[in-house]
């Protein structure tokens, strides 16, 4: 009976956690997170008071993760891609240990700012949105479609991370930056649709508010299957591992398909959300247990 109730209030005080990013993780991982945030030279956008504290918290705390990523390049992952064909499967476990992160910096033709107001000058305060996404290709494809110039808004593409079939996470774009991972979309939350038009040439989307992490494809879903075989173990802990870190509640992940409006998009195809919620809930404890190197 006492372990039950202990349960019930450790996980209230996860939910409370996951709205209040670092403030309850300690004064001391509150410490670093100002110092990692002190030497951003662009302006972290969200700090006005158009933007509830949440979406710049959460921001701040996912560009920590971002900035301290060694890079790589793509060359590099397309050695070790073809260095581990064989040796996949063995890599794919899942852990609780912090997932491998590297940084490969996307072509600034395909990101923006994150904008304060709309087309119509109307200030923008959506909370920040976790959109998932697939590749359908080897995680270095999309890597490189990101890294290519697209100068034409219609062409451009990006994600926020990729995370691959071993776990390991590629950030591509700053979270302060507003990736291009869905084109005509809505999310519809507790609050009512949400959606922002920020180019008058375009349709809205949810890219202003939205995070974007696209989960590398199986090899049987590369072309336009309507199935595959699903995710690795070791994707489901990585992006329950970087969520958590995050701050963003449940109510705010949603995927790719679930925003579209064209009609056009399934992605990510096979994504099982319950096993995602259970991992989450394994990496909130951690978090709240103060093992999570928290910003
Ligand atoms: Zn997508």
């Amino acid at each position: 009976m006492a372990s039950i109730l202990l349960t019930v209030v450790v996980f209230h005080q996860l939910r409370t956690l996951s709205r209040l990013p670092s403030s309850a993780a300690g004064s001391s991982a509150t410490a670093s997170l100002h110092q990692s945030t002190v030497a951003v030279s662009s302006p972290v956008v969200g700090q006005s008071d158009l933007y509830q504290q949440g979406f710049s918290r959460q921001v701040a705390q996912l560009r920590r993760l971002y900035q301290s990523a060694p890079k790589l390049s793509v060359e590099a992952l397309m050695d070790r891609e073809a260095a581990e064909a064989d040796s996949y499967a063995s890599k794919m476990f899942a852990s609780l240990d912090p997932p491998t992160q590297y940084r490969i910096d996307a072509d600034p033709t395909n990101f923006g700012d994150r904008f304060e107001q709309d087309v119509n000058e109307k200030p923008l305060q959506n909370k920040l949105l976790v959109v998932l996404h697939e590749t359908a290709s080897a995680a270095s494809s999309a890597v490189n479609a990101v890294l290519t110039p697209h100068p034409r808004d219609e062409d451009q593409i990006s994600y926020h991370a990729v995370i691959r079939l071993n776990g390991e996470i590629l950030y591509l774009v700053d979270p302060d930056k507003r990736a291009y991972g869905a084109g005509n979309s809505a999310f519809k939350g507790a609050s009512g649709v949400e959606t922002v038009q920020t180019n008058k040439n375009l349709k809205s989307s949810v890219n202003n508010f939205a995070y974007h992490i696209s989960l590398e494809t199986p090899a049987d879903g590369y072309h336009q299957h309507p199935e595959h075989s699903g995710y690795s173990a070791a994707q489901y802990m990585a992006l329950a591992w970087l969520i958590a870190r995050s701050g963003v509640s449940d109510d705010r992940i949603t995927t790719h398909e679930a925003v579209d409006r064209s009609g056009e998009r399934q992605d990510p195809r096979r994504f099982d959300m319950a096993w995602l919620q259970k991992d989450l809930a394994l990496n909130r404890t951690e978090v709240f247990l103060g093992g999570a190197n928290l910003p």
